[in-house]
């Protein structure tokens, strides 16, 4: 079954569960999941009915989304760059215009070698600005390093912070975010408003900055 919302097509799935509350989820290559309870009372045609506004906004964010790497492109400090192979032996990463020039010899996968590059540039960038940051804010974290995530960033409660290894692939202004964000957690391990307001104070325009992070996929 497909619906078809701002000229989209919706593969739609539905689903029942043992659950109370009927929901929605809708993946980046639109793809609905209907979820029911399994009571019967509910039919799809009138949860969509009635979140047909909630599905209109969701197509249109997906449509306003970037995915920053899918293998034949990736995005570098925020600018859009196309993969192109070269082969070599001496494996290297050169950009060019609007091309990141990959030479390597057949035996290397080409994901590794631009995952490998984008933790290292990542964990570069990240470990110089939270040394900036930290000293602003007077907050140092007991350690630093870069993860495989699917958030931007996370805060341990004995103090130790981790980065999305990919995080380079964001404009820099939305990594410098993440770092405050996840700085400030330090002192408020929470989205309270002692942390929001923490946060308004080394970067005034964070709403603004939130709303732009939240195009950004991988
Ligand atoms: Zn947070």
């Amino acid at each position: 079954m497909f619906l078809k919302i701002e000229n989209k097509k919706i593969i739609c799935k539905i689903k029942y569960k043992k659950i109370r509350h009927a929901y929605l989820r809708i993946t980046p290559d639109y793809h609905l999941d209907i979820i029911l309870p399994d009571n019967g009372k509910l039919s799809a045609e009138t949860l969509l009915k009635e979140k047909r506004n909630w599905l209109r906004r969701k197509v249109r964010e997906i449509e306003n989304s970037v995915r920053l790497f899918d293998g034949k492109i990736v995005y570098y400090k925020g600018k859009k760059y196309k993969i192109k192979i070269i082969p070599d032996n001496n494996s290297r990463i050169e950009f060019s215009k609007n091309f990141m020039n990959i030479y390597k010899s057949k035996k290397r996968k080409t994901e590794n070698i631009v995952l490998n590059f984008l933790a290292d540039e990542t964990l570069e960038y990240v470990s110089k600005k939270v040394e900036e940051v930290a000293e602003r804010l007077n907050l140092f974290p007991d350690f630093v390093s870069i993860k495989k995530l699917k958030s931007f960033g996370h805060c341990t409660r004995d103090g130790k912070i981790f980065f999305n290894s990919k995080l380079i692939c964001l404009p820099t202004k939305l990594i410098d975010y993440v770092v405050c964000h996840e700085l400030i957690h330090l002192k408020h391990f929470n989205h309270s408003k002692k942390f929001k307001s923490e946060l308004a104070k080394i970067l005034p325009e964070y709403k603004e900055l939130e709303k732009q992070l939240k195009r950004y996929y991988w």
